[in-house]
C-alpha cells in the first residue's frame, strides 16, 4: 500500500483556489479529497427535505466529475468523523491530513478530536485559513483588543489588506498530484435518509453589471440587486479571495458586505459565548419576553398580517433564502412587535436558510435585538409600513410572495404597530434601567 495525503473538504467544496488543497498537492504524496456527510450534523436536521444537504450533494457530484476526468476521485463517506477516520486508517496508508479551518464551536471540538486521533497514528493534521480574508486576531485595534464596532474594524481591515491576501492559490498547477484511482462510490441522498427538494440554486458568479448597480439596488427586494452568493460563500463553492478581488476592483459597497462577514467571524472567535446562545451585551439577558407560541407560529408561517414580514417569511420557507432588508424587518418585527426572544428566531432561520451561518445569523439577530456588538439602538423600532413604502413602493415583492394579500382570508395585523412599539420600548427601557 503506497501512502497518500487526504484533503478533507468541509466548507470549501471546490478544487480551484483552495488553501488546504494547494498545500496538500504540493506535499509530495498523492492526494485524495475526502468529504464526510457528518451524522453528528445530519441526524439533528428535522427535515428530510433539506436544501443544504442537497446543495452539498450536488456539488460533491460536480467535484466527482472533475476528479474523474483527471483519473482520480472524491472519497465520500457517511458517518461520524471519528468513525470515518477509523475506517480510512484501516483502508489507506495515510501520511497527512490537510484541511481548512472552521471557526464554529462544534467544528473546533471535532477537529481537536480528529487531530488527537490522527496523532496516535503518527499522522499530521494541518489546517489553513481559507474561508475568510482575515481570521481570528489578524485585524485588531491598536491596543491589541478585538474590534466590536464595524466601522473602525472595516477601516483597519482595508489598511491591513494587501494583494497577498487576495491572491488565489494556483491549485491547477499541481492537479497531476491527485491520487490515481477508479471513481469511488458515493452514497445516495436516499441512503442517507434525505430526499431531493428539486431546488434551483443561484449561479456562483457575479456580473460586472450587478456590481455596477449594487449600491443603488441592493436594498430593494423586488429586484435582482444583491449577489446571491451567500450559499456559495457558506459552502466554499466560490472563493472569497476571488470575490473580494472583484469587489475591490468594482464596488466598495459590496466589499463592505464581505467585510461584515469577516467581522462576525472574528466576533464569534473572540466572544464564543455569542455562539452558545448568550447576548453579547449581558444586560439584555434580563428582558422579559412574551414568547407567545401562537404568535411565533404565525410569524414563522408568514401570517402576521404585515405583508412585508409575511412575504419575507414565505420567501424563506419556499426557497431557503430571504432578502437582507427583509431579514432585518422580519427579525425586528418578531423581537420588538411580538416580544419574542431573538434566540427563537435565530433558531428558525438556522433551520430554514440555505446560507445559514452561525456567525452571520447570530450577528444579524443580535443586531436586531439590540443585544449585539454594534447593534441598532433598542429604541429604533422598524415600522414595517414605512419600510415597505421605502423599499417596495409598488408592492412588487409583497405581491409576489403574498398573492392572497387582497383576499378576505389574509389575516388582520397580529398587533397594531403603535401599540407594539410602545410596549417594546417600555419593556426594553424598564429592563435596561434596572
Ligand atoms: P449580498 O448583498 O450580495 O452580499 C454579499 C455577501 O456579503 C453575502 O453573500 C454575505 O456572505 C456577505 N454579507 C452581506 N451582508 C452581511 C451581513 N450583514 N453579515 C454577514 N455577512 C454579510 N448571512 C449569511 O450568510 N448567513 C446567515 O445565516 C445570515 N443570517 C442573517 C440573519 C439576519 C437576522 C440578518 C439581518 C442578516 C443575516 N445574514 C446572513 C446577512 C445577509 O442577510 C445575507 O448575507 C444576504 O442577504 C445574502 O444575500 P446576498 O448573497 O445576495 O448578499
Amino acid at each position: 500500500m503506497s501512502s497518500i495525503s487526504i484533503c478533507w473538504l468541509r466548507r470549501d467544496l471546490r478544487l480551484h483556489d483552495n488553501a488546504a488543497l494547494y498545500h496538500a498537492l504540493r506535499s509530495g504524496q498523492p492526494v485524495l479529497p475526502l468529504f464526510i456527510f457528518d451524522r453528528e450534523i445530519l441526524d439533528r436536521l428535522e427535515d428530510r427535505y433539506d436544501r443544504r444537504v442537497e446543495f452539498i450533494y450536488h456539488h460533491i457530484l460536480r467535484l466527482q466529475e472533475e476528479l474523474t476526468a483527471m483519473g482520480s476521485s472524491m472519497l465520500v463517506r457517511y458517518g461520524t468523523p471519528i468513525e470515518v477516520f477509523n475506517e480510512l486508517l484501516g483502508e489507506y496508508e495515510v501520511s497527512d491530513v490537510f484541511t481548512n479551518r472552521d471557526y464554529e464551536a462544534y467544528a473546533h471540538d471535532r477537529d481537536t478530536a480528529i487531530s488527537g486521533q490522527l496523532r496516535e497514528h503518527g499522522i499530521s493534521f494541518q489546517t489553513f485559513k481559507d474561508q475568510v480574508i482575515f481570521e481570528t486576531d489578524e485585524v485588531m485595534s491598536g491596543g491589541g483588543t478585538p474590534y466590536t464596532v464595524f466601522t473602525p474594524y472595516s477601516r483597519r481591515w482595508k489598511q491591513t489588506l494587501t494583494d497577498f491576501q487576495l491572491k488565489s492559490y494556483p491549485t491547477e498547477k499541481y492537479f497531476a498530484n491527485f491520487h490515481k484511482t477508479a471513481p469511488l462510490p458515493i452514497p445516495t441522498l436516499e441512503e442517507m435518509n434525505f430526499q431531493s427538494t428539486e431546488s434551483v440554486f443561484p449561479a456562483s458568479n457575479v456580473s460586472e453589471n450587478l456590481l455596477r448597480g449594487y449600491a443603488e439596488r441592493r436594498n430593494f427586494p423586488a429586484v435582482e440587486g444583491s449577489s446571491r452568493q451567500s450559499v456559495h460563500l457558506r459552502f466554499g463553492t466560490i472563493s472569497v479571495r476571488d470575490l473580494s478581488r472583484q469587489a475591490r476592483a468594482q464596488n466598495e459597497t459590496f466589499l463592505n458586505e464581505l467585510i461584515w462577514r469577516d467581522f462576525y467571524f472574528q466576533i464569534l472567535h473572540h466572544f464564543p459565548r455569542v455562539g452558545r446562545g448568550r447576548a453579547f451585551r449581558p444586560e439584555y439577558e434580563r428582558i422579559n419576553w412574551r414568547n407567545n407560541e401562537e404568535e411565533f407560529r404565525a410569524w414563522c408561517e408568514g401570517r402576521t398580517g404585515y405583508p412585508i414580514v409575511d412575504a419575507g417569511m414565505r420567501q424563506m420557507n419556499e426557497t431557503g433564502w430571504m432578502h437582507n432588508r427583509v431579514r432585518m424587518i422580519a427579525a425586528s418585527f418578531m423581537i420588538k412587535h411580538l416580544l419574542i426572544d431573538w434566540r427563537w428566531g435565530e433558531a428558525y432561520f438556522a433551520k430554514k436558510l440555505i446560507d445559514y451561518d452561525l456567525a452571520a445569523n447570530n450577528g444579524g439577530w443580535q443586531w436586531a435585538a439590540g443585544s449585539g456588538c454594534d447593534a441598532a439602538p433598542y429604541f429604533r423600532v422598524f415600522n414595517p409600513t414605512l419600510q415597505t413604502q421605502k423599499f417596495d413602493p409598488n408592492l412588487d415583492y409583497v405581491k409576489r410572495w403574498v398573492p392572497d394579500l387582497a383576499s378576505l382570508d389574509y389575516p388582520r395585523p397580529i398587533v397594531p404597530h403603535e401599540f407594539a412599539r410602545e410596549r417594546a420600548l417600555k419593556v426594553y427601557k424598564e429592563t435596561l434601567q434596572k
